[in-house]
């Protein structure tokens, strides 16, 4: 779908939760090597991109250094790609998913960097992101810990499977835990892809990340 279609879909989605809510979204262009793409959707009125790969986002950074472009990191992050990552000056790191992955980050950098915490609201093993259960603490002993690290607040990734339940549920989830933190802070709950983006609204996101469904009709 174009941006315009999806951008229509997100206005329905945001309507039957509230019409005070505000959607953003990130165009993930990690199945693309073309800048092409990117130009275009940057042409259509899209700011903020989404990359799960430090090299790939380098290259993109590097490509496109003279756009305004917002760029997120959601990948898992390792370690001995901090300083590269930290040097493309993203927006956002989205996927910090362990106090110990912060405190590596806070160490490394030399300003305070937007970030959120990544939870793993399916607790599916495949998948990276805190257990729910640890979110709130782990939220807070970094907020008071680590100065670099500007917790925003948090992303998921929704139940992989085709029961809409399961998904409604990792999402609600997630949601829940973004409430409680919203007393400390926390302004975004980053959840959503192409598939489930609807269903994530419908459940309070305000960031979605979609990759596949947009960039078809790009490529
Ligand atoms: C790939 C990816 C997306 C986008 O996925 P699509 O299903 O292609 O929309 C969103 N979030 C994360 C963390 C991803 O890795």
């Amino acid at each position: 779908m174009t941006l315009d279609e999806l951008i229509q879909r997100v206005e329905a989605a945001r309507l039957r939760r509230s019409e005070h809510l505000i959607v953003q979204i990130v165009a993930v262009t990690k199945y693309t090597d073309n800048v092409e793409v990117l130009k275009k959707l940057y042409e259509d009125g899209q700011r903020a991109f989404g990359e799960n790969r430090v090299q790939d986002m380098e290259k993109k950074v590097n490509a496109l250094s003279n756009l305004p472009i917002e760029w997120h990191f959601i990948g898992n992050l390792q370690k001995n790609k901090i300083n590269k990552l930290l040097k493309l000056n993203p927006f956002m790191i989205q996927s910090i998913n362990s106090y110990e992955l912060a405190e590596a980050i806070n160490k490394r950098a030399n300003k305070p960097i937007r970030c959120l915490l990544e939870i793993n609201s399916s607790k599916e093993p495949t998948k990276h992101g805190l257990p729910p259960e640890e979110a709130i603490d782990t939220y807070l002993k970094i907020k008071e810990n680590l100065p670099n690290i500007n917790l925003q607040g948090v992303m998921t990734i929704g139940a992989h499977t085709d029961d809409e339940k399961e998904i409604r549920k990792s999402f609600r989830l997630t949601y829940n835990i973004f409430e409680q933190l919203k007393p400390y802070g926390a302004k975004i709950c980053s959840m959503g892809m192409s598939k489930d983006f609807e269903i994530a609204i419908e459940e309070g996101s305000n960031m979605i990340r979609i990759g596949s469904a947009l960039l078809s009709s790009y490529m």
